[in-house]
């Protein structure tokens, strides 16, 4: 029950910030500043920027309360290299302006069951997390195994790193390493705790390995038997 009045807690202070910068700008626009197009189309592009941050956040929670909530999902087998391709495509634009080069050393026979949704929900994640906090000509590299009946994934990014201390904490709901530096490259926070959430629903582990400012990878094992 604390956590959930902390989670209730969390959500309402996220959330005032973009509210406040729309309900801000709005009624700047109304008192006036509509009639300087320069300054109304800025304003307006503030608006649509901090709307798509409140959509990004709210998608997080429904994600949260999905995963919390469900249970028996349908497993399909999956080729694992083919779908991780296809989850980094999507990534092509911001991989692309960072002049990041992806590194794929999935064998191309391993296979999983799983509920591909989830599995596209992790995956994507430290995708982001993998591009978002890299360096400009980083690489991200991107392995999968299958071991003693554990499927293991790893990513492993060239960027920033994660302090020691912080290794264990970054998949708390709303853990930001620096909120001031992050908040700008968009995160809530939320995404690991997601992913960790899914894990661990599947009796599996996640966990981060990292030099600081060198490498970051983010592990995952699933036992196969037990079908993410
Ligand atoms: P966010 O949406 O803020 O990225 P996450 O839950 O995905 O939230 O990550 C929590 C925090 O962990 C991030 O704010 C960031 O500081 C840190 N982090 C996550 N992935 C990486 C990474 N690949 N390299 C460096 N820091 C990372």
């Amino acid at each position: 029950a604390q956590m959930q009045r902390d989670f209730v807690a969390n959500v309402g202070h996220e959330l005032k910030t973009p509210v406040t910068a729309i309900r801000g700008f709005s009624e700047t626009l109304l008192e006036g500043a509509l009639d300087d197009k320069e300054t109304a189309s800025e304003f307006v592009k503030i608006i649509l920027e901090q709307s798509k941050q409140l959509t990004d956040l709210i998608n997080d929670i429904l994600s949260l309360s999905k995963i919390d909530t469900s249970k028996g999902d349908t497993f399909v087998k999956i080729k694992l290299r083919k779908f991780i391709e296809r989850i980094v495509q999507q990534f092509e634009p911001a991989i692309g302006e960072k002049k990041i080069s992806f590194i794929d050393k999935i064998a191309p026979d391993v296979e999983v069951v799983c509920d591909e949704k989830k599995l596209q929900h992790i995956i994507s994640n430290l995708m982001q997390n993998a591009v978002r906090y890299n360096k400009k000509g980083g690489s991200i590299e991107v392995s999968a195994v299958i071991f003693e009946n554990e499927w293991c994934f790893l990513i492993k990014d060239t960027g920033q790193g994660i302090k020691h201390e912080d290794l264990g904490r970054i998949f708390e709901r709303f853990y930001r390493v620096d909120s001031s530096r992050d908040r700008e490259t968009g995160g809530y926070g939320l995404g690991l705790s997601i992913a960790s959430s899914i894990v661990k629903q599947h009796k599996g582990k996640i966990y981060a390995k990292s030099n600081i400012g060198e490498f970051t990878s983010f592990i995952v094992e699933i036992p196969q038997q037990s079908s993410l």
